[in-house]
């Protein structure tokens, strides 16, 4: 009897233990989550466990998941990173329900502004910004009050208008909560909800010259949209004090609770975004898109796939906890994704000619290849064989080691899918290289004719030299090699590993001559790779490796 493959899901975590109990009790009766990225770059790996999160356990529990765009910056924002942002989610496999803009809110958010002066519970400050933290206090002592703190509701009501109408400059006022400069959590001394800011908005374009603060617009946003469980990660822990009182004082009317998981961090990668965009910016990285570099556009050029990724961030689960997760465990989900599905054919990336010299001069023959030996259903192809072949360059040697089983002068070994060849004679230019082997075959040993005269100790991969599709292949390694806490100062460019694209140009087999864009294939001995969407040309084959065969870890 077939079984219906139940959906993969986040296995049980405090949330999601946290989701029952409300809907146990009647408190929700339906999970809403979000995701609400600042449109400032493209998503990274750690986003991938935020949106697994909520778009999964909302999914679980029959809710619905919004797109938030958290827009309330106008510098830094970018339609370039709204467009990225979408596409990658729904490449990851996501569909929200709704999709906002925080920017949609600031009407509502101004009002609620109003609403706070008018209780009493918020002023204009004329304050600088080095004086608002310099009168902060510290984890020991208190904050000093400002000087405008007890100015009047309607002289507060005047200000906060006449900043809308743009009648001071950037830095001119501020207005602030009015909660406590004694309270032992900094973030509830009088945090400033909204500044003066000149500046040009990507969606309400000049429309506004004040803008709220993050602390103060989240959780606005997450009650206007009705989210019944925000989910964010540790480092606003500390905020959920003031979100609360946000909710409460604002007085709206649905009220979303915040609950915190812990941040993902991979070794050996880089994720800050304005780490990223500075390498992007001086040209260490090919884009945002660099497959060396973990953004979510970078692993799909790489050529991971979606469900290597998702399948990945469940096994990281969810915890309360900051965690640093080895890189080579994504290695583990892509291999264990591609093993079934993707083509195995031959490539040499670094080319040696081999003339079979008792082959026909001409005469070229096909010979039948498994396409993938672990999945039969996928087929045979064919492959050309001739007098002319191309085989690894470290797949000869002259004087070999001992336990070298390759080709070296006297032995021989088996061509993966076709002969065994002898090797005769090396030939050489007149700097002493190696630029030609010459063999001989033996028309008895082809593969699959069940030959079982004598056996050899090698096999080596190679491609037809006269019909093999000249191809790029592009080598990786960690972007940085050590396990330091990301630091975003300028020496950390030194991190960066000087070794971490090497390119390589050989062949590919001409059955391949048509393979599109992000195309995947596990090429004999090489590892998986990805046919690359950004510099393959109609003349040029390009490849990312995407990981290695084999690796020591395993989870
Ligand atoms: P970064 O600075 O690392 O690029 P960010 O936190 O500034 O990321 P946001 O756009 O604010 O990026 O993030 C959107 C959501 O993704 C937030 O809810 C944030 O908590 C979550 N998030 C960001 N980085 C990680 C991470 N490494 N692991 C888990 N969640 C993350
Ligand atoms: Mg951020």
């Amino acid at each position: 009897m077939e079984t219906k493959e139940a959906k993969p899901t986040l296995s049980s975590n405090f949330i999601k233990t946290i989701m029952t109990e409300d809907i146990n009790a009647g408190k929700v009766k339906t999970i809403v989550t979000r995701f609400p990225p600042e449109p400032n770059g493209y998503l990274h790996i750690g986003h991938a466990r935020a949106i697994t999160i909520n778009f999964e356990l909302a999914d679980e529990f029959g809710g619905r998941t919004n797109l938030r765009f958290d827009d309330t910056n106008p510098v830094k924002e970018d339609v370039e990173f709204v467009n990225s942002i979408k596409e990658d989610i729904q490449w990851l496999g996501f569909e929200w329900d709704g999709l906002f803009f925080a920017s949609d809110y600031f009407e509502e958010m101004y009002n609620r502004a109003v609403l706070l002066i008018r209780k009493g519970l918020a002023y204009v400050d004329e304050q600088t910004a080095d004086q608002i933290r310099e009168t902060r206090g510290t984890l020991t002592e208190p904050g000093k009050e400002s000087p405008y703190r007890n100015r009047s509701v309607e002289e507060n009501l005047d200000l906060f208008e006449r900043m809308r109408k743009g009648e001071f400059k950037d830095g001119e006022k501020v207005l602030r909560a009015k909660i406590d400069m004694a309270s032992p959590n900094i973030n509830m001394r009088d945090p400033v909800i909204y500044r003066i800011l000149h500046a040009h908005h990507h969606n309400t374009g000049d429309k506004w010259c004040i803008y709220p603060m993050y602390a103060y617009a989240h959780p606005l946003e997450d009650a206007i949209e009705g989210i019944t469980h925000s989910l964010c990660s540790l480092e606003f822990e500390d905020q959920r004090p003031f979100y609360d009182w946000v909710v409460r004082e604002c007085e709206m009317e649905q009220v979303p609770r915040q609950y915190e998981f812990g941040k993902l961090n991979i070794t050996n990668a880089i994720l800050g975004k304005r780490y990223i965009k500075r390498l992007v910016e001086e040209g260490v990285l090919d884009g945002w898109d660099d497959p060396r570099v973990m953004t979510i556009s970078g692993m799909r050029r790489r050529g991971f796939t979606p469900e290597a990724i998702r399948a990945f961030i469940r096994e990281t689960g969810v915890s309360k906890s900051n965690g640093t997760v080895d890189s080579r465990m994504l290695d583990h989900f892509i291999r264990e994704d591609l093993k079934l599905k993707a083509p195995r054919t031959m490539a040499v990336l670094q080319p040696l000619k081999v003339v079979i010299t008792n082959y026909p001069e001409g005469q070229v023959e096909m010979l039948d290849a498994e396409i993938n030996p672990e999945n039969p259903d996928m087929g045979i192809r064919q492959i050309p064989f001739s007098r002319e072949i191309y085989i690894e360059r470290d797949d000869f040697m002259e004087n070999p080691p001992p336990k070298y089983f390759r080709l070296f002068p006297g032995n021989e070994v088996r061509l993966k899918n076709a002969y065994f060849i002898k090797c005769e004679e090396v030939v050489k230019d007149a700097d002493g290289n190696v630029v030609e082997i010459r063999c001989t075959y033996d028309p008895a040993t082809k593969s699959g004719s069940g030959f079982t005269g004598r056996k050899v100790k090698g096999t080596i991969h190679w491609v037809e030299a006269t019909q093999a599709a000249p191809a790029e292949f592009r080598l990786y390694e960690p972007l940085v090699l050590d396990d330091r806490e990301e630091d975003e100062s300028e020496e950390e460019s030194d991190r960066i590993n000087p070794n971490s694209l090497e390119i390589q140009t050989g062949f590919v087999e001409p059955n391949m001559k048509d393979a599109a864009p992000h195309d995947k294939f596990q090429f004999f001995r090489h590892g998986y790779f990805n046919v690359d969407p950004k510099h393959t040309t109609k003349e040029k084959l390009v490849f990312n490796r995407i990981v290695s065969l084999k690796s020591s870890f395993e989870v």
